[in-house]
């Protein structure tokens, strides 16, 4: 299994974020998207940074209410680890785990294509699960669903 696979389902569309946007605005970007994490982003395509509720939380916790007048880039990652579309979904799995974070990006030519979260790795799991426990059902009983 592929991040093509899940790019595929999901689709590519990727919610972006200016470095001179301030947090309030990327807190609306995040609730109006419903999404954990955004990348920041000049263009839409180069990947600058990426901010999480995480980064958020913990700099709210750190300086107060005044963070959420701070440009995102103030509390963005820079460091940014990505996938290309052909990285082996176990391999992300892993990433995700050792680096313990739930969102990466995958970028093929140093342009964005798309972001995978661990939520979409367990539903693309699931889904995996529940097809070959109907596939080995059949194949046990000679009856199809
Ligand atoms: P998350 O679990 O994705 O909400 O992120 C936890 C922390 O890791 C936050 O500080 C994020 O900015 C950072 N982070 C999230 N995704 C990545 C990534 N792909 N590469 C590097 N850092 C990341």
């Amino acid at each position: 299994m592929r991040i093509s696979d899940i790019l595929r389902v999901k689709g590519e569309r990727v919610v972006t974020v200016a470095p001179g946007a301030d947090v309030t605005e990327l807190l609306g970007v995040l609730a109006e998207h419903k999404i954990g994490a955004v990348i920041v982003s000049s263009d839409g395509g180069r990947v600058e940074g990426i901010v999480s509720e995480r980064d958020i939380v913990r700099a709210l916790a750190a300086r107060g209410a005044a963070v959420l007048s701070e440009p995102v880039t103030a509390i963005a990652t820079t460091q940014v680890r990505s996938v290309s579309r052909d990285a082996a979904l176990v391999d992300v799995e892993r990433l995700m785990t050792e680096w313990r974070f739930r969102h990466v990006p995958v970028v093929e030519d140093g342009r964005l294509q798309g972001v995978v979260s661990i939520g979409d790795v367990v539903k693309f799991r699931i889904d995996e699960l529940e097809h070959e426990r109907t596939s080995l059902a059949e194949y046990i009983t000679g009856e199809r669903a």
